[in-house]
């Protein structure tokens, strides 16, 4: 037990230094730049220098809020809920998403609960709850990825299911993955960034609003995840 958590801590400790390190590099490029007779003579230069310091400023800063978060003493989630629609709140929810990886090849095909359904959500931690699983979509998906969204209501749940086509979670893997820290990508494989918090946060966030998470995989195949809340 004492061997793991070590490895856990020593896992931690690389992922985070890589993971900070990266922005840190391109800020440092960028601001460097910033000092050219060439970018300061073109607007156009500049301005595109400018949003590449705003970005890695923003990833930084996203790092250490989930750090922050998720690692330090964590007490429970206090949730300011909203009563949103389901139809809307998901079409703006997946539009956002698809815009943030506009440069993979990537389908997402959603099939909403046709009724309107009003639901009680902290909409901010909901939404970063569903990007996690989203973006892990495209992290651990293969060369075209396609994600499935569906909900429907259930009796007096909402059921919210994500499928994907991506690299599978083996059965083992399967049952530690809401673990904080816990990666499959151990050691000094970086080939995909992450800290493994972030299905750990999600599924605080789900558990907050007393509802359910579960995961279904095959490996080279896919995986699904469920979530599951009461409606009131
Ligand atoms: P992170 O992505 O930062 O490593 P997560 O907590 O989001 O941390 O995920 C934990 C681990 O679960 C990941 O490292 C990855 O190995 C695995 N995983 C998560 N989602 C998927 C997925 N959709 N397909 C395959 N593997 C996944």
């Amino acid at each position: 037990k004492q061997k793991k958590v070590a490895d856990v801590k020593t896992d931690f400790i690389n992922n985070i230094t890589h993971e900070l390190k990266t922005p840190l590099a391109t800020l440092s490029l960028a601001s460097k730049s910033l000092k050219q007779s060439e970018i300061l003579n073109s607007p156009k230069a500049f301005e595109n220098t400018l949003g590449i310091l705003d970005r890695q400023n923003s990833r930084l800063q996203k790092l250490i809020d989930q750090v922050m978060t998720n690692s330090l003493g964590s007490e429970e989630l206090l949730l300011n809920k909203e009563q949103i629609v389901d139809t809307n709140y998901f079409k703006n929810c997946i539009d956002d998403f698809a815009l943030s990886v506009q440069s993979q090849d990537l389908t997402i095909q959603r099939n909403i609960e046709p009724k309107e359904v009003i639901l009680r959500i902290d909409t901010f931690l909901f939404t970063t709850a569903l990007f996690n699983i989203l973006e892990n979509a495209v992290k651990y998906g293969k060369e075209s990825i396609e994600i499935y969204i569906d909900t429907r209501l259930k009796n007096n749940h909402y059921e919210i299911e994500i499928s994907d086509n991506g690299i599978g979670i083996s059965e083992k893997d399967q049952k530690a993955i809401f673990e904080k820290f816990y990666r499959l990508a151990s050691g000094n494989i970086h080939n995909v960034k992450g800290l493994g918090l972030g299905l750990y946060y999600t599924k605080q966030v789900v558990d907050a609003h007393k509802g359910t998470i579960q995961v279904k995989s095959e490996m080279n195949k896919g995986t699904t995840f469920t979530i599951t809340i009461p409606v009131n």
